[in-house]
């Protein structure tokens, strides 16, 4: 989808200028992956709090800006394609994100939801979440907490988001449909 800088919501939560790119050269408008908005939608959904989106598209000359200030290691990303964005959980507690990375890292249900909606990379910051829709079936994930961070969150977490059910029974009728598909795909692949 193309983004503009305009209060549109395109989303139930999210207004189309909350995804329109920080970059300081950034054009008036810019792609980004349609699959995003939706991922985050259902983030907030289902843990319940608000999403601050911190970096969507970058221009190359951002991306390289950082690179020299020892902010990234590479001079392409993702995000430089309009296939990610870095958001925080607001009123979020460590409960929350002990949650989502469990999932992550188990392959649970919600994790089954977020791959069937696009997500092909996660990545794990003290104060942001990466996510990003990478081409292709793999799934990747990297972890650049400090360790003080990866052991606060190394604990369990009673947090147990409402509408929301380990057999995938909270999923809308669409995103049933999708996970579906993936599994015979997979189911397709494994015979061949
Ligand atoms: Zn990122």
């Amino acid at each position: 989808m193309i983004i503009r800088n305009t209060n549109n919501f395109i989303t139930k939560n999210f207004k189309e200028s909350e995804f329109y790119s920080t970059s300081p050269d950034r054009p008036a408008e810019h792609y980004l992956n349609d699959n995003l908005p939706e991922i985050v939608q259902h983030i907030r959904d289902v843990v319940g709090v608000p999403i601050k989106i911190t970096s969507s598209f970058r221009t190359s000359a951002h991306q390289y800006s950082l690179f020299l200030a020892g902010l990234t290691s590479t001079t392409k990303s993702t995000h430089t394609d309009g296939d990610a964005i870095d958001c925080k959980l607001l009123q979020s507690s460590e409960e929350h994100l002990t949650w989502i990375q469990n999932q992550i890292f188990e392959r649970g249900p919600f994790y089954d939801d977020l791959y069937a909606l696009g997500l092909r990379g996660f990545g794990y910051y003290d104060t942001f979440i990466h996510l990003d829709c990478r081409e292709g079936s793999e799934f990747k994930t990297w972890d650049n907490r400090s360790k003080a961070v990866k052991e606060r969150r190394s604990q369990g977490t009673t947090f147990a988001p409402q509408n929301f059910s380990e057999d995938g029974s909270h999923r809308n009728p669409e995103l049933k449909s999708r996970l579906l598909a993936i599994g015979l795909v997979y189911a397709v692949f494994k015979y061949l």
